[in-house]
């Protein structure tokens, strides 16, 4: 009887002899929505301009859209040495298949080695989409990369809850793929005197061929955007009830900020859940980040540790949060918060009368 050879598992095997040392530089995959780019997509190139420097290859970005030629050009300001720009009124809006296909042609014809995408609700669908069409894998969610010896992209994301942080490599196929959260990795200056070379792609497809129709985008009237905040006060449980969130608020808004919370202060019902910062909520980078009645569980850290600067008011001499906050007052938020306010809001006043005398001679 025949001996029956296992087949290697659909889509696993390319077909044929590959040479992997064709694939050079690192592709980012710019998210734009009309024409204006997610801070994300600079972020990844920020990142992957010190990772393209180490493998000595070129960094390069993909813009897809309908007039998007200005975001090609910003792609270059933020450190693109080459920009693929595919603009067709089909692609207008963000639609799975014909963006993979864009994709899938500049991947296949330009054999990056790494390609990097943002890991925002577009960023997380169109990477799947690519990477079931690709002999490789895709690591979800990172928040730290790095490239070895070997030319092999360390992918790095929180794991079992948090507690470790698995970096995973991609050792046997091209690309390497990884979506990358927001807020983690810095941007470089925007510098406008670099210049690039820029490439057309031609997209070849057909309305009639595309499965899906935007109809209509409606904006959330109650969503906040913690992630381009540059002042976020924060509450967790020690607020001990939604009234709690009245005197953040009056801070938040005297600094010019917004509303963060803990997970706790979400789930038992005090704010909405696109307040919560951390692991199941969004990961933030503000100027300031005020963190009021929040004990410094890993969960809610590795959301927002990356701050510019961390104030932690805490009852708890030892709560955890101290130990990665810039300043730290000991103290109930309750007295705490509202001398802040008084305080930011009399620095304001004071402005203000000097600027108004200024203006008067
Ligand atoms: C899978 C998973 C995902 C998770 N995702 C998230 C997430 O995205 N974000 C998140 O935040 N958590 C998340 N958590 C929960 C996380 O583990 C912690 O339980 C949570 O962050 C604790 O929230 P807290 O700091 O508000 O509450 P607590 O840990 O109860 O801390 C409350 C703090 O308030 C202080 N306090 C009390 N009263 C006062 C007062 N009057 N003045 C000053 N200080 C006071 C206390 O000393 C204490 O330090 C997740 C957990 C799991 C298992």
């Amino acid at each position: 009887m025949a001996e029956e050879k296992k087949k290697p598992a659909v889509g696993l095997q390319p077909e044929g002899e590959v040479d992997w040392s064709d694939y050079q530089g690192i592709l980012v995959v710019v998210e734009q929505r009309e024409g204006s780019a997610k801070k994300v997509s600079w972020q990844l190139l920020g990142e992957s301009k010190r990772m393209a420097d180490k493998l000595n290859a070129p960094l390069m970005a993909m813009v897809i859209g309908h007039g998007v030629e200005e975001v090609a050009k910003e792609a270059i300001y933020y450190g693109a040495d080459k920009v693929f720009i595919c603009d067709s009124p089909e692609l207008k809006d963000y639609r799975t298949r014909p963006y993979s296909k864009v994709c899938l042609h500049v991947i296949r014809e330009f054999k990056p080695e790494i390609v990097l995408f943002g890991a925002t609700y577009t960023g997380r669908d169109l990477a799947g989409a690519i990477a079931t069409h690709l002999p490789t894998g895709l690591t979800a969610d990172c928040t730290q990369l790095d490239v070895n010896e070997e030319r092999l992209l360390m992918a790095s994301r929180p794991a079992f809850s948090e507690k470790m942080l698995a970096t995973i490599l991609c050792k046997q196929f091209k690309p390497q793929m990884a979506t990358a959260r927001s807020g983690v990795f810095q941007s470089l200056p925007r510098d406008d005197s670099r210049v690039g070379e820029i490439i057309r792609i031609e997209p070849q497809m057909d309305e009639q061929e595309i499965a899906t129709e935007v109809l209509e985008f409606v904006e959330s009237t109650h969503g906040i955007n913690l992630e381009d905040a540059e002042v976020i006060v924060s509450g967790g449980r020690g607020l001990g009830g939604p009234a709690g969130f009245k005197i953040l608020q009056e801070l938040a808004n005297a600094l010019g900020g917004v509303v963060g919370a803990s997970r706790p202060a979400f789930e038992a019902g005090w704010i909405t859940h696109d307040h919560q910062v951390g692991q199941t909520g969004s990961t933030v980078h503000p100027k300031l980040y005020i963190a009021c009645g929040i004990s410094g569980a890993i969960q809610h850290t590795i959301g927002m540790q990356s701050s510019d600067y961390i104030i932690a008011i805490n009852k708890d001499p030892e709560a955890p949060i101290f130990k990665i906050a810039n300043y730290g007052i000991v103290g109930d938020l309750f007295e705490i918060v509202p001398a802040l306010t008084k305080a930011a809001l009399a620095k304001k006043g004071k402005q203000a009368a000097v600027a108004s005398a200024v203006t008067n001679g």
